[in-house]
């Protein structure tokens, strides 16, 4: 948060805004000072002997499975779609910082802007895109297939689709390629340009969370964009990545270039920058009281500004 371009004066607005409550503050400050008392954490100010994740644990008895191969119950686990217990509050974070930006990109064009935002939709995979006439227009399915073949056999089969490789050993990289699901699309018909969008929602501790979360997005659907680049030569494909630091950091430049590109007009752009990061603290707040409440059956009063004990020395 000390750093210059990283949308600190937006945070500032959000934690100096009098409508919001003292505790969303309070919690997203703990955050920002790294003091969010997570087991790991609470280990160190020595509250708790050990690291080890009490959600993913309580999951894994549900399960009745052996508590082996618990991961540190972290502040960068606690916020990820690994932990067992928050990965559904933590999807559904994601989806909505992504979709209120999408929608204020789509709201704000500029009035030549010939871009069409496909919806976002969960069933968007390339599948279901892929019979509509606007999409088999670009390229018919068959000659995509044939192309995504050739790529996706490059790719290598990662932990979790192990079990899907096994069953399907034949049409394996044939169903990836279909079932990918990129987070939006972007057409211009008219320039024979799609955009193909992606929101990223990584820990925004490190300088370089950008560039590392850009890679790992442009690797993720870099056989959606050779693909068609192969089946539709006349076209121009581009990948455009928007990441947004869990505690509210965005690079502010790299977020005003990707607005321009997608026809944003220039006048809405500190409001959606503004509208964004506040997105990006409400969600973070929403994350940070379903883990309070599943590890100690409380988030406290929004309405008080009084502090709450939660055991183990601990105040929210
Ligand atoms: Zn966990």
């Amino acid at each position: 948060m000390l750093r210059q371009n990283e949308s600190r004066a937006f945070v500032g607005k959000f934690l100096n805004d009098p409508r919001v409550p003292y505790r969303h503050k309070r919690r997203e400050m703990m955050a920002i000072a790294g003091i969010i008392p997570i087991a790991k954490w609470l280990a160190q100010i020595k509250q708790r002997s050990d690291v080890w994740c009490r959600l993913c644990k309580r999951a894994q008895e549900q399960r009745v499975a052996s508590n082996e191969n618990l991961p540190k119950e972290t502040y960068g686990h606690i916020n990820s779609a690994f932990c067992d217990g928050m990965a559904t509050t933590v999807t559904a974070a994601h989806h909505f910082i992504w979709r209120h930006l999408y929608a204020s990109m789509q709201t704000a064009q500029t009035p030549a802007s010939k871009l069409r935002f496909v919806t976002p939709d969960k069933e968007s995979s390339m599948s279901t895109l892929w019979q509509e006439e606007e999409f088999k227009q670009i390229c018919n399915r068959e000659s995509l297939t044939e192309k995504a073949a050739d790529i996706e056999k490059t790719i290598s089969v990662k932990e979790h689709e192990r079990e899907r490789y096994d069953f399907d050993l034949i049409m394996f990289d044939e169903n990836r390629f279909w079932n990918r699901r990129p987070d939006g699309i972007v057409i211009n018909k008219n320039r024979r340009t799609l955009y193909i969008l992606e929101f990223k929602r990584p820990s925004d501790r490190n300088k370089d969370f950008l560039r590392v979360k850009e890679d790992e997005a442009n690797e993720q659907h870099t056989s959606i964009i050779e693909a068609l680049k192969a089946a539709a030569p006349k076209w121009t494909f581009e990948q455009i990545n928007f990441v947004a630091g869990r505690r509210g950091a965005v690079v502010e430049d790299d977020f005003y270039t990707k607005l321009d590109k997608l026809n944003v007009q220039a006048g809405n752009k500190d409001e959606i920058l503004l509208a964004h990061v506040q997105c990006i603290c409400k969600a973070h707040d929403t994350v940070m009281r379903s883990y309070y409440q599943q590890i100690h059956g409380s988030s406290g009063a929004d309405a008080t500004t009084s502090m709450e004990n939660i055991g183990e020395q601990v105040y929210v």
